[in-house]
Parts: structure tokens; sequence; C-alpha cells
């Protein structure tokens, strides 16, 4: 069985990979001059397996008139002339229930779980060099009222297999010393330690090029799908801008965001909308020998997340990772330059021996449904259409089980969790 996947990011060329392991001969097509160059370039690198709770919650409501005037939020909406805007809001509203977001909660949860569990069994069989660590998370909380709602979803969690704690500042403190720059504002922490962080970039390339190398596979880069051509309820051929149709037996869009246009070329729509998003990548120098650096370590070696102001540390090899902003309403590809002067301002603040101007700056647009969960599902109308986008702000920590997934109901019809939540919506 011959299956084409559209898109090499970190989803396309982890269902590659997995379709391979099962026997399957897939031709993987990219656009761009190779793979992980789209939203999976400089993300923030959380393999966020106990993190996943999503956008959409009843807080929404509250935070909403800040998103909306506030141009320094972290969370920023601006309002278009735009159907297609304005329905994912919509949906998205009517997702922001607590019954909703623990239901959604709950599926990503499973979903996590068995990406975990699959990276590492992957990486076990086939080595990757991409950063990997496996240091835990400390979620920080500035406000003792925030750190207090922290702890009842830790508490609802803790039914779902998730191992957290709450430690105060102190406690804090002793995990990640760096934290002691942040003074008296710190209330405290949720400790994740089964946490992991690698390179998401790094990882994608390296599997894509397992998967060149595998013999069952062909990769084409520089082959943008422009159009899929049908008849009779089948996909017959993905046409690229050049005109070469790629025949297949099944189909697989996994081209992020870009996968809203592609489908839409027959009359297929998909609850998708991208979240614009800044991450700085800093090169540190190496660290003083211990003691002998008379205060606080400048940068956090566990990942770190500024709960209230949604900024993500994490030391990829010698790079610290900051990640940072939700805009919704800014599609241009461009780097806006007072959102990173801002988020460059954020930095300073919370950790001043950083050399914070010296940071590259790069955005990318997550590919985020209403509810916060991927499409991972047939399509109902062509049968040999299949789909796994939609992966919003967790496309690296949730790639390996969207694969497993992929391919099980591809085989057999059914997934090793429940597939339901993730049916086209
Ligand atoms: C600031 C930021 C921080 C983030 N941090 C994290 C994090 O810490 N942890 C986490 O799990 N997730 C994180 N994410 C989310 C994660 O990066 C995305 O969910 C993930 O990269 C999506 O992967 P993808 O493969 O679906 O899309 P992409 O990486 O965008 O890949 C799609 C690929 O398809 C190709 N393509 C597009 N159209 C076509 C076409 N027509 N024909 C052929 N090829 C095509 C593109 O060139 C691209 O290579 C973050 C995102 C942002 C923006």
């Amino acid at each position: 069985m011959q299956i084409a996947i559209i898109g090499a990011g970190v989803i396309g060329t982890a269902t590659a990979w997995e379709l391979l392991r099962q026997g399957k001969r897939v031709i993987l097509l990219e656009g761009r001059e190779g793979a992980g160059l789209g939203t999976s370039y400089a993300n923030a690198g959380q393999l966020s397996y106990d993190y996943v709770a999503p956008l959409a919650d009843p807080g929404v409501f509250h935070d909403l008139p800040k998103w909306l005037l506030n141009p320094s939020s972290p969370l920023r909406f601006r309002p278009r002339p735009d159907p297609r805007q304005w329905c994912w809001l919509a949906a998205f509203l009517k997702a922001c229930n607590t019954s909703t977001a623990q239901a959604s909660t709950k599926a990503l949860l499973r979903l996590s779980y068995l990406s975990r569990d699959t990276l590492h069994a992957w990486l076990r069989e086939t080595p990757i060099d991409f950063h990997h660590r496996d240091n835990g998370k400390l979620i920080a909380y500035r406000s003792p009222h925030l750190l207090e709602k922290a702890r009842r979803q830790v508490a609802y969690q803790a039914g779902h297999g998730s191992a957290q704690r709450i430690l105060d500042r102190r406690e804090a403190v002793a995990v990640e010393p760096a934290l002691a720059n942040l003074g008296d504002a710190l209330a405290g922490c949720v400790y994740t330690p089964t946490e992991e962080v690698g390179d998401c970039h790094l990882f994608t390339r390296g599997l894509f090029e397992h998967v060149r190398a595998h013999p069952s596979a062909s990769v084409r880069t520089g082959a943008h799908v422009a159009r899929l051509r049908t008849r009779e309820g089948r996909v017959t051929g993905a046409q690229l801008d050049n005109g070469d149709i790629i025949e297949a037996d099944h189909f697989v869009v996994a081209n992020g965001l870009q996968s809203y246009d592609l489908l839409k070329t027959q009359g297929l729509t998909v609850p998708l909308y991208g979240l614009k998003g800044y991450s700085l990548s800093l090169p540190l120098p190496p660290d003083p020998p211990d003691g002998q650096s008379g205060g606080p370590p400048a940068a956090p070696s566990v990942s770190v997340t500024d709960y209230e102001r949604r900024t993500v540390y994490a030391r990829l090899g010698n790079v610290l990772r900051i990640a940072a902003m939700v805009d919704m309403g800014d599609s241009s590809p461009d780097i806006d330059p007072a959102r990173v002067r801002h988020l460059k301002a954020e930095v300073r603040g919370s950790f001043p021996q950083l050399a914070i101007e010296q940071a590259e700056a790069w955005a990318g647009e997550r590919p985020a449904t209403p509810d916060g969960k991927p499409i991972i599902d047939r399509s109902r109308r062509f049968e040999n259409l299949w789909l796994n986008l939609g992966h919003g702000a967790l496309g690296f920590t949730l790639a390996c089980g969207s694969a497993v997934l992929l391919n099980a109901l591809m085989t057999n019809g059914r997934g090793p969790i429940d597939a339901s939540p993730f049916g086209i919506r």
C-alpha cells in the first residue's frame, strides 16, 4: 500500500516514520527545501506531556477584554472582517466551559502519554540527537490566587495519571536556583518532574533523514501540493505546483495550518486558525563552576513557564529558547518588532543577567482548532483521504502519538486509545 503524506513538519514526518515502521510504503511531499522549516522550526521545545489543558477554558471570558484592549498582553486578539476568524472564535468561545475543557484535557492526556511512550520507543530503536532532556518543568506563578487555581487543575489531572506537585517559593528555588532572580514576585510553582524538552527542528530533520534512508520511502522537497485531484469519492492524486501528479492508494493531509487551504480546494472545511507566537533563541556562555558565580544562575536549567506572562524558557543544548505570545488575527509571517521588544523587556525583568539583546527572534503560527484537540481521522467525503492536523500549541508533544493513532485507524479502524475525541468536527 502506497501512502502519500503532504507536509514534512513534525506531524507529517512522524506520520511517515510510523507508517514505514508498520510496513507501508510512503511518499513524503514537502513544499519547502527541507523538513521542519514551518511552525516546527523554533517552537518552545516543550514535550509537555502533563501540561495539555486547552486555551479554551472558562477563564477566557474574564481575560477577553484585556486581550482586546491591551496591546502588550501576552494573548492578543485583533478582530478582522474575516468570516473564518469569526467562525473559529464562535466555536472557541463555545468550548470555553468547564466540562468541554475537562473532556479535552482528558483526551489530550491520553494522546500525550501515548506520544511519550512512542517517542521513547522510537529513540531506543533509532537515536536522534535533538538536545532531548527529561529534567522536568516548573510552572511559575506570581499570584497566590492563580497558584490556588492551579492546585485544583493538579488535583483533577492526578485522577488521570499526572504526577505533579505544588512547590512554595523556597522549594521551587531549590529545584531551579535561577528562579531566585524573580525574588518575592514568585508565589510558587507546579512541578512536573517527568516533563521533557528537545529541539523540534532537529528532531524533525533527524527523523526525516531516517525516513529518506528507508527502502520503502521516497521523499520530495520543493514539492508544494497545489491541489488534490478526486474522482468518485476518492483522491486520485496530489497535483504539485509544477503540474506533476503524485499518485497513491491513500493520502494524508499533514501540512499544518496550510491544510486549511489545501482541503478547501476540494470544498472541505476544517476549523483551523493560526495563533501566532514568537520565540527568542539565545546562545549561552558556559556555566561558571559551582559556587563561583556569586549569585543565582543567569538562566534556568529546568524548563520554566512564567504563567502570568505566558513565557516559556527551555535549554536546548547551549541555547536558551524563550517562547511566548498568542496573537489571534495576525496572519502575516512577519516578526512584529514591538512584540519582540515587549518579550525582551519581559525576559530582562525576570532574568536580568541574560544578554537578551543578542537573541535571535522567530515567529510562527500554531495550527489551532477551537477546542485545542487535533483532528486525526478519515475524511467523510473521500474514503482514502486522512487528516492529521490542528495540533495547535502541542504539535511537538503530540506528534508521535498522533502518528501511531493515525496508522492504527488506517490499518484496522481503531486506535490504541479512544480516537473519537479527535474525529472531524
Ligand atoms: C511560538 C510557538 C511555540 C510553540 N511551542 C511548542 C512547544 O513547546 N511544544 C509543542 O508541543 N508545540 C509547540 N508549538 C506548536 C508546534 O510548533 C506546532 O503544533 C507544530 O509545529 C505543528 O506541526 P505541523 O507539522 O502540523 O506543521 P508545520 O511544522 O507548519 O509543518 C507543515 C509542513 O507542511 C509544509 N507544507 C505546507 N503546505 C504544503 C503543501 N501544500 N504542499 C507540501 N507541503 C506543504 C510546510 O512547508 C511545513 O513544512 C509552538 C508553536 C509556536 C508558534
